[in-house]
Formats: C-alpha cells, structure tokens, sequence
C-alpha cells in the first residue's frame, strides 16, 4: 500500500468550524476537484459533503481516516469562484463550512440528488374533468375539491399548492388521473418571456447621468449607491444596465426583498427582457428551486430575480448585480448561518469583478458612510420620473386631538373626503391583532405568555389571546382569572381594532387588512393587492407589509397611526428603521398624477425623525445620526459582533456568558472590547432563558482574529455543549 495517501478534505454538514479529512475512494485515478459532492461516512450515518480540497497530510492517523463511499457529481457542483466565496463567507461570520454550503445549495443537491434540472410536475384537469358532473364524487369528496380547486384556480397546480389542500392529495391525485380527469406534466421553472416587450421610456436626465456613469466601465467592479427617493424611477435605471448586459452575452442577479417581489415586479420584468427569468423565493418547491439553480448555472437564465439567498445562485458568465431597497432588514438572516445578502453581494461583485448597484429611497447608514467616503459611487435621483410631485407631509399632534381607537379626528375626515371623491386611503400601523395589552381595571391583572416575559395580543375575531413570540395561545378569558372580575379590557390598537372602527365610521366603505394574520394562503398577499389596484377597496389598512414598494395609483391619503412606536425603542437603529418605514409607505402616496398627503399622528412632534419627514430630507437626518453614532461610536463606525445564549434553566446562558466573556477579556487584543454579559431585554422566550455578550472593535482585522481564536477556546468549554449559543457578526438587532 503506498504510504502517500492523498487525503480528501471534505465540508460535511456539521455544527464544527472545520471540514473532515477522508481516503479517496477505491480506484480513483488522479484525485477529486473542489466543488464536487461526495457521500462520506459520519459517525453512523452516511452524509452528503462537498470536497474542499486535497492535502497529503492530516491530524487523524492515515490507518483510522475513513474512505470517501462515493463520488456524486461527474462535474463540480458549485463553480470554483463560488466555492472561494463560500469559504469567505464562513470565516467572516465563523460559521461551519459545511454549513454554509447546505444554505447555498438547493435541498434536493443536499439530499444527493442529480445536479439537473428535472422541472416542476403540475397537474391540469383534462377536457373529461372539466365537463364531469360533480355530483357523481359526492362519496370522494377530496377528489371533489381537488377538481374544484383546479377549476377555480384555471390553471396547473404544482404539489404545493394541492399540499395545501389535504396532506392526502398525493392519493387523490393519482385516483384522478387513473379515471382520466387529471393530467401531469412537467413545466419548465423559468419564466417565459411575453411575446409583446415593452418599450424603453425616453430616460430623464438623472437617469441617463446615473446609466452613463455606469455603463462607462460594466467590465469591471465598481460598487454604486443608487439614491433616489420613491418614484424616482430606479427600475428603469436596472431595466437600462441590464439591457446592456444581456447584450454582452452575460446575466445579471438582482436580490430583492421579501416581501417586495411580488408577481407585479415580476411582470414588469417580463415586459421588458426577451430572456428567461429565474425566480428564486421561499414558496418555490424543492424541484422548482433546483430547476431555478440549474438554469442559472447553465446560463439558460438571462436574469435570477430573488430574494436573500439568491445571491449564492451559481452563473454562466455573471456581468451585474442589483440589491434593491439594500436598507430593507430581509437581507440579513436572522437564523443558522446569519449572513447579509448585501454584503455578501457586494464581495461576491468585487470577486467575480462585476459592477453592482444598491438602490434604495433611504439607504441603510452602513451603505451611505461608505459612499461618503467613496468607496461606493453615488448615483442621484433627486425628482420623481412622472410628473407626480412628493406628497404633502402633516404631523398631527396627539397630545391636543381627541382619538377614538387611535383614529383622531382630522384622520377620519381625511379618509371620508377621500371617500366622496372616490379616493383610496392607506392606513399604517406597525402592530397586528385587536389590541396589544388585556387588562382587568379591578386588580390590574394584564393578560401574560407563560413561556415569554411578554403580554398576549388579543385577537378578537378567533376570540383569542396570541404570544408574538412564541406563538401560544389560548381562549380569551370573559373574566379576570385573578379576581373573577368582568371589567376586563383591551388596551392599545392593532390592526384588527382599526378596521373595526372603520367598520363602524364608514358602513359604506370596502376596507381591506393587510397583516400576516390575513394572508397566511399562498397567493393571498397578490390577490389583494391586486384587489387594490383594480379599485375594490376604499380603505386599506395594514402593516410593514404594505411598506414595500407596491404601486397603488388612486391612493391619494397615506395616515400613520402610531409613529412613535419604535422611536424611543431600545435598539439604536430604531429610528433609522422607523423612518425608513414612514418613508417607504409614505412613497404610496400620490404615484400616479394625482396630489398625495400623508397625516402622521404622533406624540412627540418635535422629535428630529418628523422634522425630516416634513421636508423629505433623509439626508440631513442620515447626516445627524451618522454624527450621533459617530459619537456613541455604534456601527457604522464601530464593528459589532453579538453572542447569544439560551437555556432552560435559569441563569445557565448568563453563566455561560460570563465565562465566555472572562476567557475572551484575557485573550483579547488592543481596540476588541468585550461589554459584560447581560439577560436579554426579553429574558424569557418560548420557556428558554436568553442572554448576550457584545464584542466591538473600530477595526475588523483584530476583531475577526480574536473571534476566531475565542470560539476554537469556547468550543472546548464542557458548558458549550449544554446551552445553545450563536455568533452574529454585524448584528441588526440587539435583542
Ligand atoms: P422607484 O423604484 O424609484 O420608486 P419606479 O421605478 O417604480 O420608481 O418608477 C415610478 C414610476 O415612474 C413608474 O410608474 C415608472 O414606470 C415611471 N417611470 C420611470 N422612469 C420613467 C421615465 N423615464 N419616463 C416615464 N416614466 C418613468
Ligand atoms: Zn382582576
Ligand atoms: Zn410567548
């Protein structure tokens, strides 16, 4: 046997910060190339990693390394630029590397399966299940309201949706199609181009300006902040970079948020580019993820449309990258491996030396110290492309009205006028359910999560209090549990308490909410806001969800409920992140060519966040909360990684922390400061103990280095294993 073993390094999923060595399989000639998948041994299970690389040596005894069982793929699964990427990403957020290739690849690739595109099966009625009388399934009635859904819906249906109707579907499917009423086949995931494109419009000077500073050196990286408020036309900013790099043979990714990619954005798209789209989001099926992935990588996607984890899509020959709306909270994950899709992009454009655009109303103040410094170019757009001018902005000062379920007077008259001249109105309030507090006015007993250090949220119409949480709940009470008294009370508004005064105020009105609560079915969310648009509604009423960039024409009257929530919040980005809310639903107002006012109700009008709202300057605030953080020496200007902890028992995540906070104190280097290990602000949390320990420093270079050094001592710590704790480099929340 020949002493020199090539050793395989492989990145298996794994919670530990380090890829595993392993033999290469029996007869394999020259070795295996980064990128590839492998089935390894692993403890008892057999697992599915990705080799990293080769080396002829290893820590483990060449006589215990395991063999590689198989090798998966006759090609690299993860092109090699991707491959360094992902490497970077994991030693910038110390996360597993094996992880974070679980997050990039679609779940079928980490199951094994075949790196080809198999497409989506969906399932149509046939002319015989189109015209079969009902009443003959009246003994199957899941057969039944398959065909009905199917009928309803007018269109194929993927496994997805037909999930959504029985868990039983699969069964009923097949009964179908055996009696010849249903038929499958499998549709491709990209997107067809539609036959009639649309024209480019004549751009305005702002425009051309911010596409000719772009398009003088596409070759290259060069990262750019396009600024320019709502309506100002970014879109056909991205639409015109794009154009010309298609044009190149190239294509181009563009990230956007969550929420924000609605099929409207979507269409607009489609419009325009005679090249297939990929579109990448949570709701796709694993097949339709894979098939989106495939099509990239093999170039048959001109453009990858998708949200945060779009951005570890592989490509042909990538040539643009587009986040827009950066400053939107959806690009970071909050979860598992807690990157920002941002950042990331921006790496990830600096390697592969593509330019990429950040595009947003109101950047994130990350993004706009960077391109005050210049390391980012600015592109302006400081007019709205229709003629549409800003909307009129009016602060209403609480403290003096008179309100009535957080509906002041000047509100209500606002909304009826608009009424009468068959307006749409839209009210924004940050908070769903009826009301956020229950409270008995005989003892003061105010309604408790058991799980959480948190009130419930009482949801009239289902008739019961719900955690925000945790998710518990229980049958609102009729009577105080404490003292049997009935003289028990909602306190405060959500949602759901506004629409029912609507309800009463104006009889006549059709209102709408718009809250996770009533639009929990896939789909839900587009079909009302195509209710909207279509002009069925008068009174929208709703949460951040309506604060994306959706296009409502004939709203004319934007009412902010409660904007002080969140002002005097305890994470200093609060404000940052309230205004750029009030801003971004503010935007809805007056798109079209009608005049919009925007009513914005509050108890603190002297407050700086409004003043900026007055005049529409997010700059001059962005400017004076740059100098505040500067001061405060808070991000952006001071780097923060926050370590989270979480028990059962009592006060296990605070020790832990403070043990963590000990070694790494001795261990630190000069500029890396460790604050003290402190509870959370909200302790409790679905019956898990929480606490923190923040770790800043005005550099990078010595922060990373420290963590790295820190985590490997930690990991070795016997408690390590007992609580359950995470690092999130560059938090967003401090809670
Ligand atoms: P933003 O994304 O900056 O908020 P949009 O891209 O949605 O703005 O543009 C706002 C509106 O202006 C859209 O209806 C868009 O079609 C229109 N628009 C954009 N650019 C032009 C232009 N050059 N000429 C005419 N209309 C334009
Ligand atoms: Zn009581
Ligand atoms: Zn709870």
């Amino acid at each position: 046997m020949s002493t020199r073993q090539r050793i395989v390094q492989v990145a298996v999923p794994a919670p530990l910060r380090k890829t595993f060595d392993y033999l290469l399989p029996e007869n394999t000639g020259s070795g295996v190339q980064p990128g590839l998948r492998v089935r390894v041994p692993f403890g008892r299970r057999e697992l599915v990693g990705v080799v990293m690389g080769q080396t002829d040596r290893s820590d483990i005894d060449a006589s215990r390394l395991k063999r590689i069982s198989s090798v998966i793929d006759p090609q690299p699964v993860l092109p090699e630029m991707l491959m360094r990427l992902l490497q970077w990403i994991s030693s910038y957020y110390h996360h597993p590397v094996g992880e974070v290739m679980q997050t990039a690849l679609p779940v079928l690739l980490r199951r094994g399966h075949a790196a080809a595109a198999v497409g989506e099966e969906k399932w149509a009625l046939t002319d015989a299940g189109k015209e079969l009388d009902l009443s003959t399934l009246t003994r199957a009635p899941l057969q039944k309201r398959m065909i009905e859904t199917l009928r309803a819906r007018d269109s194929a249906l993927g496994s997805h949706d037909l999930a959504e109707i029985s868990k039983g579907w699969r069964n009923a499917i097949r009964q179908l199609e055996e009696k010849g009423w249903v038929a499958s086949r499998y549709e491709d995931c990209l997107t067809a181009p539609d036959t009639s494109l649309l024209a480019a419009p004549e751009m305005t000077p702002a425009q051309a300006t911010a596409v000719a500073s772009v398009s003088k050196d596409i070759e290259s990286f060069a990262a750019y902040l396009l600024y320019g408020i709502t309506g100002s036309g970014k879109t056909e900013v991205y639409f015109q970079l794009v154009q010309q790099v298609l044009a190149a043979g190239r294509q181009a990714l563009v990230l956007v948020p969550e929420i924000g990619l609605t099929p409207q954005l979507v269409d607009r798209f489609r419009q325009r580019f005679a090249v297939p789209i990929a579109v990448l989001h949570s709701g796709l099926s694993d097949n339709e993820r894979l098939c989106a992935w495939v099509s990239a990588r093999d170039g048959r996607a001109g453009i990858v449309l998708g949200t945060r984890s779009a951005v570890f899509s592989p490509f042909a020959n990538l040539g643009l990258i587009i986040v827009d709306e950066e400053h939107d909270g959806s690009f970071k994950q909050q979860d598992g491996l807690r990157y920002h899709a941002r950042d990331v992009a921006v790496m990830r454009a600096s390697r592969e030396d593509v330019p990429i655009i950040l595009g947003s109303a109101t950047p994130a103040l990350e993004t706009l110290r960077l391109a005050k410094e210049g390391k980012y170019s600015l592109l302006e757009l400081p007019e709205r492309a229709q003629s549409a001018s800003l909307p009129e902005v009016k602060l209403l000062d609480m403290q003096h009205l008179k309100n009535n379920d957080g509906l002041s007077r000047p509100l209500v008259q606002a909304i009826r006028e608009r009424i009468e001249k068959k307006e749409q109105s839209l009210l924004f309030l940050n908070r769903r359910g009826f009301s956020p507090v229950m409270m008995c006015y005989d003892c003061g007993w105010i309604a408790p999560c058991q799980r959480c250090d948190a009130r419930m949220t009482l949801h009239k119409r289902s008739g019961r209090l719900r955690c925000h949480h945790c998710g518990a709940e229980r049958p609102m009470p009729q009577t105080c549990p404490e003292c049997e008294s009935e003289n028990i009370h909602p306190i405060g508004e959500g949602t759901e308490r506004v629409e029912q005064a609507l309800e009463a105020l104006f009889p006549e009105a059709r209102i709408m909410r718009i809250d996770r609560d009533t639009t929990r079915r896939k789909g839900e969310l587009e079909e009302k806001l195509e209710r909207v648009r279509q002009g069925e509604v008068d009174i929208l009423v709703g949460t951040q969800m309506l604060a994306k960039g959706h296009d409502f024409p004939n709203i004319t009257l934007v009412g902010i409920l409660n904007a002080d929530q969140g002002i005097y919040g305890s994470d200093f980005r609060a404000p940052e992140i309230m205004l750029q809310r009030i801003i971004q639903v503010s935007g809805r107002a007056g798109r079209a060519d009608r005049h919009g006012e925007v009513l914005i109700q509050t108890w603190h009008p002297g407050h700086p966040v409004f003043k900026a709202l007055k005049t529409h300057d997010y700059n001059s605030f962005a400017e004076q909360e740059l100098q505040q953080r500067k001061a405060a020496n808070y991000p952006p200007y001071c780097h923060f990684a926050l370590m989270r902890a979480e028990a059962t028992a009592a006060g296990e995540a605070l020790h832990f922390l403070q043990r963590a906070q000990t070694v790494g104190r001795a261990m630190a280097p000069e500029g890396v400061e460790l604050l003290s290990a402190v509870a959370s602000p909200m302790e409790r949390r679905a019956g898990r103990y929480r606490a923190q320990l923040l770790v800043q420093s005005n550099e990078r270079k010595p922060l990373h280095g420290f963590l790295d050094r820190w985590l490997d001592t930690i990991e070795q710590e016997k408690q390590s294993k007992r609580v359950r704790w995470s690092l999130d480099v560059d938090p967003m929340d401090m809670y």
